[in-house]
């Protein structure tokens, strides 16, 4: 891997101060900063070949199609997809998930069938499901986890049964880091003929994500989590589901034939890509794709085992802190909570030291619930990060600790 210096002149906003101090960026969690050259790649889209995709015969639709169309093949090399028909572009990971939910909910959900999630997921893996159990009077049924952090395989297993019709499960968790053990929920549930869908929101951009060798049916992700622009995302979808499924919105390009008598619709990944694509983003996924390939991702794997290894033991040496979510999985996110001290106190004094952590529920309301707590701090890294700025945070903390006794 090129050296660290080099790595982080690529990304202009990790040389910015906050109150005077040095940024140091620990919420690549919510969102990660962008590379030099995912930013000059949507100042050429607009400025050297713009037109709208799929609809013109002048040049610049054609060039800017063809680049679109580029950035799908990228992503299908990227999670390696058997297929560029089974990538389809939405505008983030929620809206995929929103996708599936509805499209299957419509399609196979009846009054009485059962779709498993875990205890784990963000809501953007929760609410889309439950707001299908409301429309069709389907049950969600709750994997839990253990305090480690851990799914519980077990009971997982127990209630798998005849009456469900998909199981939703997360990747990776944001508010704990734990990696799923996917094989250990695909392989079941296959057995039963279920199909399994993967929210990939924080494991694409950690390590390598295979989605024929997982044999996942569905996986989700979106591109300001890797490094791409924020408004595009992806929704995967093995072939036999997608052209099974019914669009989950209508309008132009998603088309075959419209007359107001029938409508007839396009082809995969088409049928589900209605209306202006955000196809500027799209392209923009693709060079950050690009970017992660060219560093390399198992180097950047090692790089950040090597800092949750750092982090976990810097932190856990500090008396009064207690971390959440202890698997022995994790990506290098780490969740905790200062002795009678509030989340937001630890974050607003952390904020003035340039340390930049996400505080509250991370959108996972559920995961808080199991522990009885009402949030964490949450320090998510990624392989810019460095030694330094994990002594800073250290430092940071027994600085809040300090303050407070
Ligand atoms: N799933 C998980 C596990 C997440 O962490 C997030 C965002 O943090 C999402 C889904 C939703 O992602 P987005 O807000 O980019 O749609």
């Amino acid at each position: 891997m090129r050296d660290i210096d080099n790595i982080r002149s690529d990304f202009p906003l990790l040389q910015q101060k906050v109150y005077g101090k040095p940024l140091v960026y620990f919420d690549n969690g919510a969102t990660t900063q962008k590379p030099l050259c995912v930013l000059e790649e949507l100042r050429k889209v607009y400025t050297d070949y713009n037109g709208n995709v799929h609809r013109g015969v002048h040049a610049m639709s054609d060039l800017t199609s063809e680049a679109y169309e580029g950035a799908r093949e990228k992503v299908r090399s990227f999670i390696n997809a058997g297929k560029s028909e089974e990538v389809v572009f939405t505008s983030g990971a929620t809206s995929s998930l929103n996708a599936i939910a509805f499209s299957f909910g419509e399609r196979y959900i009846s009054r009485g069938d059962e779709i498993i999630v875990s205890e784990m997921e963000h809501h953007a893996n929760i609410v889309p499901w439950q707001m299908l159990c409301l429309r069709k009077g389907a049950v969600l049924r709750v994997i839990p986890f253990n305090d480690a952090g851990e799914l519980e395989l077990d009971e997982y297993l127990k209630l798998l049964s005849p009456r469900t019709r998909i199981v939703a499960v997360t990747q990776v968790s944001n508010a704990l880091g734990t990696v799923v053990p996917l094989e250990e929920i695909i392989r079941p549930a296959h057995s039963m003929g279920i199909p399994v869908l993967v929210d990939g929101a924080q494991g694409i951009q950690h390590g390598i994500t295979d989605v024929r060798s997982l044999d996942c049916d569905f996986y989700a992700f979106s591109g300001h989590k890797i490094y791409g622009p924020t408004g595009i995302g992806v929704l995967y979808g093995k072939e036999k589901w997608l052209s099974e499924l019914p669009p989950y919105q209508g309008g132009g390009d998603m088309v075959d034939r419209v007359s107001f008598d029938r409508t007839t619709y396009n082809v995969l990944p088409f049928k589900f890509e209605a209306g202006t694509m955000n196809y500027v983003g799209a392209i923009g996924l693709g060079r950050a794709l690009d970017y992660v390939n060219e560093l390399g991702r198992e180097e950047i794997l090692q790089r950040e085992k090597t800092l949750l290894a750092y982090a976990t033991e810097r932190l856990s040496a500090i008396k009064g802190l207690r971390i959440y979510g202890q698997a022995a999985e994790k990506i290098c996110t780490i969740s905790f909570l200062l002795d009678n001290i509030h989340q937001y106190d630890t974050g607003m004094i952390l904020d003035k030291l340039g340390i930049a952590v996400r505080t509250g529920t991370h959108c996972a309301q559920p995961v808080m619930d199991h522990y009885g707590i009402q949030g964490t701090v949450r320090a998510s890294l990624c392989f810019y990060n460095t030694i330094e700025e994990i002594d800073a945070l250290g430092t940071g903390i027994e600085k809040v600790i300090g303050m407070f006794s």
